[in-house]
């Protein structure tokens, strides 16, 4: 009888961790400021961290687009179609880069702007596979955003073509 028990005992501990696992994995997905001491929406003083020390905090896939300047695959990242009302942040930082009023719908697959916070962005010449580009990165942290192109609308005439992985968003209703 007591071995009994002792066995429902541990199935019970086991379900128990297994149902709580999920959970915990998706706190930390929906929240890129856990765990990460240089994340801030106020503080806008230059980072020096090393990328090595970034990829103990970011995830891989955000680690992959801001660190080593990987392009998440277009039509997949999730602010390409996306209209609320509210401010974009830099997902490794928490910098601010984008206003909701400035982004627009682009075919290219990747979330669109026309203009950008001029104390949040930074531009770097980039001559990778075989292209002349200008690399958006974040001014706090350096990390890789997306590319800047002429083809925009108007005002600007600039388009501002973002990985999503980057951006973080939070709502006007959110911020209270
Ligand atoms: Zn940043």
């Amino acid at each position: 009888m007591k071995t009994l028990i002792y066995l429902l005992a541990i199935i019970s501990f086991q379900m128990c961790t297994q149902v709580k696992q999920p959970e915990n994995n998706l706190k930390m997905d929906n929240n890129s400021s856990k765990n990460n001491p240089y994340y801030s929406r106020t503080d806008r003083t230059k980072l020096t961290v090393s990328n090595a020390e970034w990829r103990k905090i970011l995830s891989p896939d955000l680690y992959a687009v801001a660190r080593q300047a990987d392009t998440e695959r277009p039509f997949t990242g999730k602010y390409n179609e996306f209209d609320e009302l509210g401010d974009y942040y830099c997902a490794v930082c928490g910098n601010h880069l984008f206003r909701s009023d400035s982004k627009f719908s682009s075919t290219c697959g990747w979330p669109s702007f026309f203009e950008a916070d001029k104390e949040g962005v930074a531009y770097n010449r980039d001559s990778s596979h075989g292209m002349e580009r200008t690399e958006v990165v974040c001014k706090r942290c350096d990390s890789h955003l997306g590319h800047i192109f002429n083809d925009g609308p108007p005002p600007t005439g600039t388009r501002y073509c973002m990985n999503s992985v980057s951006l973080e968003f939070v709502g006007d209703s959110e911020k209270k």
